[in-house]
């Protein structure tokens, strides 16, 4: 485990043409499978599950999900049960993710999408106690209080360059994003690059979980590229390309957009001159697999994958 992760400067040639400074926030060093904005998102409910001496633990995820794969690894780690609920009906050929997470010993319990939907709701969360009256319940992506307080440590760690002025991230449900703008220096800003389509009202959503920091954040919502997990070749190439720039592997389905959304803005002219960056790498490359078992693609050819063993 890699804690704090590395606040590394990215290759000055990549910045110079702009003058800014390019530095990266190597969340996916923590771990390779635990990565990211997951661990960060896992840490606080697993201290509290230690202190109350919870055995088990019960989240939700699809089936490809990074906070499925981290959860059921670090409850494997600690001698947790661990009980995943996994939206849509188990698939003819199961996932790579929850391959291994079975193999984790997760207990996977596949539901309907119409059900998977009620997974935030009380009276489901009231049913699933109930039947497992052990379980200390995580909600989908981490995005309780505890984990946007461990997202809080993804800025408190930038000990080394506390006079940036941007540090962006990729958002889902935007809880990442939420723990950084609480810890942020009056001059800086957060910038979240949001993955999924037609997720109009994200901004909200992170002032509900972090209410009166609405100047310290925007939001680039045109960067889906299509939607969660879409396929486009723009995309794959900016990545192959920033890994022949650094040697650092980015996801398709995250990380990949908001790099993209960064490069984009620079040759747009959004960051001022003599600007300091952090891009967050928020890990997910185990899903790397899983996108390309399903489009039948290498994104990387030729490369022995950092996450397998
Ligand atoms: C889950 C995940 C996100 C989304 O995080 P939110 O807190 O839901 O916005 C971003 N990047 C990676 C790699 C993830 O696994």
């Amino acid at each position: 485990m890699v804690i704090p992760s590395p606040l590394e400067r990215l290759p000055e040639k990549l910045g110079k043409p702009f003058d800014v400074e390019l530095w990266i926030k190597r969340d996916d060093l923590i771990h390779p499978v635990i990565s990211g904005n997951k661990y960060r998102k896992l840490k606080y409910n697993l201290l509290e599950v230690n202190k109350n001496n919870f055995n088990h633990v019960l989240t939700f995820g699809g089936a490809h999900s990074n906070h499925i794969a981290s959860t059921a690894y670090l409850c494997k780690q600690f001698d947790l049960k661990c009980t995943g609920i996994i939206r849509g009906e188990e698939a003819k050929q199961i996932s790579p993710t929850l391959k291994a997470s079975l193999e984790a010993g997760m207990d996977c319990q596949y539901v309907s999408r119409s059900e998977y939907r009620n997974k935030n709701t009380p009276t489901y969360l009231e049913a699933l106690q109930t039947k497992y009256p052990s379980a200390y319940i995580i909600p989908e992506g981490g995005a309780n209080e505890l984990g946007i307080k461990g997202c809080e440590e993804i800025v408190t760690e930038c000990k080394d360059l506390t006079d940036f002025d941007f540090i962006t991230v990729d958002c889902g449900t935007g809880a990442t994003l939420a723990g950084m703008v609480r810890q942020l220096q009056p001059h800086q800003k957060a910038i979240g690059v949001q993955v999924l389509k037609g997720q109009d009202f994200i901004s909200n959503e992170v002032e509900d979980f972090s209410p009166n920091y609405s100047d310290k954040f925007e939001i680039w919502t045109a960067y889906h590229f299509g939607g969660y997990a879409k396929f486009q070749p723009e995309l794959i190439q900016f990545m192959r390309w920033f890994y022949d720039q650094t040697s650092i592997k980015l996801d398709p389905i995250y990380t990949g957009k908001q790099f993209y959304a960064v490069f984009d803005q620079l040759k747009n002219g959004f960051f001022p001159k003599g600007s300091r960056i952090i891009l967050t790498h928020t890990g997910g490359l185990q899903g790397i697999e899983g996108f390309e078992e399903r489009y039948g693609l290498e994104i990387y050819p030729n490369e022995h994958r950092r996450y397998k063993k």
